[in-house]
């Protein structure tokens, strides 16, 4: 089938990109490239380097493409800046989603996936979360997925777009042969901070909080392998494009959680160089346990994640980190 990637040049959209061609479809990219990477996909891609806040250029991709379904990556992601520039947040992933699903149903009316976030549930003190747990986001990026999910249910129920929202738990990772990875301007996720300062980049690692009610006072998260991630996009565009779902939504995750400290006892193994390690106070609206309760996509999809060992998942964010310290800018 032929696909249209929206955000495509992203540190997901890039994984996800290759597994769909991997597993046979075609692919055309829609990225700004605001922090998307064109040399993140494979030459053979068609890139429309275009904006969603730009209504015309995205029906114009759909009528010039034709594609059987649509997957949604394209967002501002960080949280703190989300909280600091909410317009900026707001217009971008709500305005620019809504552009796209009007832009959908004026063309082709075809299935869309949405990328989602576990941000959408809060701070819960369920372990493992369902997805019916209640959505109380405590962020403006987290608000802004879940307006999105919503508005994409209210074009489901109005016109009949069938859809699949995937609420991500912590991505990480890159692709085994270190070619592609995470690149984001800013760094703050755990993995890519701990394989940057093993390379030097920073002088230590914070350990934000020792004293949770874990079993190693350090907070506990379910890391997914971008790939798994992946691989459960194409699960779900295909289940969409036969017409075995119309309206689904699924947490992916793993379905168990590593702590701070066997995330960081993994980098040193991998990495063969001990991090200098420092506890900091914590970092204010971290709950202690956030993991996804992952049955109803193993159910639902069939979604059998391939990366469960925490050093082999850190190996490949290694590969990737050592072969291209400063990202796609060498
Ligand atoms: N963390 C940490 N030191 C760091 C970065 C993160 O202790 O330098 C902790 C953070 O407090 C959280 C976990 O690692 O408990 C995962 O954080 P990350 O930012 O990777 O993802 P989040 O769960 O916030 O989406």
């Amino acid at each position: 089938m032929k696909l249209l990637v929206v955000g495509g040049a992203g540190y997901i959209g890039s994984h996800t990109v290759r597994q769909l061609l991997r597993a046979g479809h075609q692919v055309v990219v829609f990225d700004n490239l605001s922090s998307g990477h064109a040399q993140a996909l494979p030459p053979e891609v068609p890139l429309i380097q275009a904006d969603l806040l730009d209504a015309p250029s995205v029906k114009a991709a759909l009528e010039a493409h034709q594609p059987d379904a649509v997957i949604h990556f394209a967002a501002l992601i960080e949280v703190g800046e989300s909280m600091r520039a909410p317009a900026r947040y707001y217009r971008n992933n709500v305005v620019g989603s809504l552009n796209l699903l009007q832009a959908i149903v004026e063309t082709r009316k075809v299935p869309l996936v949405f990328s989602s976030t576990a941000a959408v549930y809060g701070t819960t003190d369920a372990v493992p979360i369902p997805e019916d747990a209640p959505l109380h986001p405590e962020s403006v990026y987290g608000e802004t997925k879940l307006m999105t999910e919503r508005m994409i249910h209210a074009f489901h129920v109005a016109h009949g777009l069938p859809y699949t929202v995937l609420r991500y738990f912590n991505v990480c990772g890159a692709a085994p042969d270190g070619s592609i990875g995470e690149a984001h301007p800013s760094k703050t996720h755990l993995i890519e901070l701990a394989c940057l300062t093993a390379l030097g980049q920073r002088e230590k690692m914070m350990i934000f909080g020792d004293d949770y009610p874990t079993p190693d006072g350090t907070c506990i998260r379910d890391y997914v392998h971008v790939l798994d991630l992946a691989d459960a996009h194409v699960l779900a565009v295909e289940a969409l494009v036969r017409g075995q779902q119309d309206a689904a939504t699924y947490n992916v995750g793993l379905g168990h959680g590593f702590s701070v400290l066997q995330v960081l006892d993994a980098v040193d193994a991998v990495t063969g160089r001990p991090l200098h390690r420092e506890v900091a106070p914590r970092r204010p609206g971290d709950p202690p346990q956030l993991v996804a309760d992952a049955h109803r996509i193993v159910d639902g999809l069939g979604f059998k994640p391939q990366f469960t060992d925490l050093r082999e998942i850190v190996q490949t964010a290694w590969n990737w980190h050592r072969t291209h310290p400063h990202g796609y800018e060498q």
